[in-house]
């Protein structure tokens, strides 16, 4: 069933939804990030307090926002015995408010244009939404945001529908998701979820349930160090050209610029030092554990290799980020099983592929709750070309309506 899409008014709905949530400049700040600020940037609090009042007016009894800035509301089941109700199993449904800092989310003006088929970069008639080129669209993750807002609005609105009865609905906004810390203060103790989706993915039809494993790799070099005009008498060891080695030393096979698909890689992210010391830090994808160790053993072997080459030392840290959720996801099939059917029933093909990143949702499965991610219609994702449509946003919508009233039992 489609609810949003194609009816006129709904989308409409959408469109001033989307465009609203856009003007709010919510950029995230990864070195604050990283730095233990959290969230990283004060203006998360501004988009988070609007959503809390949103919610509020859509009628929805619990709505927080936690110290930490993460909204949370909790939509009752509409369902009176209950027999009926345990049917419907608790669905949380997840996006994030943070926007990327490579391009400048400030001051978004987005441009609608309503296209042809021939015209519109989906093929058929539809709204397209842009940035007017000076920043990014912010669609990442906004159009999540606006499509599960959409799905809950109307499904509060139609509540005695018959074919709208839905369990107990958990609707989760998070910050700082392009920083890598989206679910560092996750309030798990309040969610009941037996299981969630986050909508945060691109094109129509896009279902993720595998993601690499992430780690960061940091190699510290030590020379030896002493005036450079006596380098030679006095063994001077220059860790800067350790650094420079063992950086060319990785196999540019194994590069973020050399793979694709299911391929990992070992990406070389930063360079720092003197003739003393120098470090260099790395990120390690992979969707395979095994092929995770031997991007380990490829980087100890390059330092001692430049070590034994050029004399010096050299410790290696590794450190997980996040793991591939197919592996808790297999554990729970029938998940996916469900998804797909609501794909199906709003009329949306899936096409099931590995996310070459992390996201909150591979965070969230460890943690208990497994998460897989849909669409949003949003394309060209950290750019300034970056664009949505309204049409895919609006089946993304349809797709949560199906899920949240589908029943298993
Ligand atoms: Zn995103």
């Amino acid at each position: 069933m489609n609810y949003i899409y194609n009816n006129k008014e709904e989308e409409n709905k959408l469109l001033d939804r989307f465009c609203r949530y856009v003007k709010i400049w919510s950029e995230s700040d990864g070195k604050a990030a990283d730095a233990g600020i959290f969230p990283s940037t004060e203006r998360q609090w501004d988009i988070a307090k609007v959503l809390v009042k949103e919610l509020r007016n859509l009628g929805t009894r619990n709505v927080y926002l936690t110290d930490n800035c993460y909204v949370v509301a909790k939509i009752d089941s509409n369902i009176v015995e209950p027999e009926e109700r345990k049917k419907y199993p608790t669905i949380l449904l997840m996006a994030h408010m943070d926007t990327v800092d490579d391009v400048s989310g400030e001051n978004v003006k987005p441009v609608i244009s309503m296209l042809s088929a021939s015209e519109s970069p989906t093929g058929q008639d539809d709204t397209i939404v842009k940035s007017d080129g000076t920043t990014l669209l912010g669609a990442d993750d906004k159009a999540g945001i606006s499509a599960i807002m959409a799905a809950v609005e109307y499904l509060m609105n139609h509540y005695e529908d018959e074919g709208l009865q839905h369990g107990p609905i958990e609707v989760m906004f998070s910050p700082d998701e392009e920083t890598g810390h989206g679910m560092d203060k996750v309030p798990l103790n309040i969610l009941k979820a037996d299981y969630a989706v986050t909508v945060d993915a691109g094109d129509e039809g896009e279902l993720e349930a595998e993601c690499f494993n992430g780690w960061t790799a940091i190699v510290h070099f030590t020379g030896k160090t002493c005036h450079t005009g006596n380098g030679k008498a006095n063994g001077m060891i220059n860790a800067v050209t350790l650094a420079g080695e063992f950086a060319a030393a990785l196999p540019h096979d194994m590069a973020p610029e050399t793979t694709e698909g299911f391929e990992g890689f070992i990406a070389p992210l930063e360079i720092n030092g003197t003739i003393e010391s120098s470090s260099v830090e790395m990120i390690l994808r992979s969707f395979y554990t095994d092929e995770i160790e031997k991007e380990k053993e490829i980087i100890k072997t390059a330092a001692e290799k430049v070590i034994s080459k050029f004399g010096g030392s050299y410790e290696v840290e590794f450190k997980q980020q996040y793991l591939n959720m197919k592996a808790k996801l297999d554990e729970r099939p029938e998940i996916m099983e469900r998804l797909e059917k609501a794909f199906a029933d709003a009329g949306v093909k899936p096409i099931k592929q590995p996310i070459r990143g992390g996201t909150d949702g591979s965070r969230l499965t460890e943690l208990g709750i497994p998460t897989p991610n849909i669409f949003t219609g949003a394309h060209e994702f950290h750019s300034r070309n970056e664009w949505l449509s309204l049409n895919q946003c609006a089946k993304a919508a349809d797709v949560l309506i199906n899920l949240l009233t589908q029943k298993v039992k």
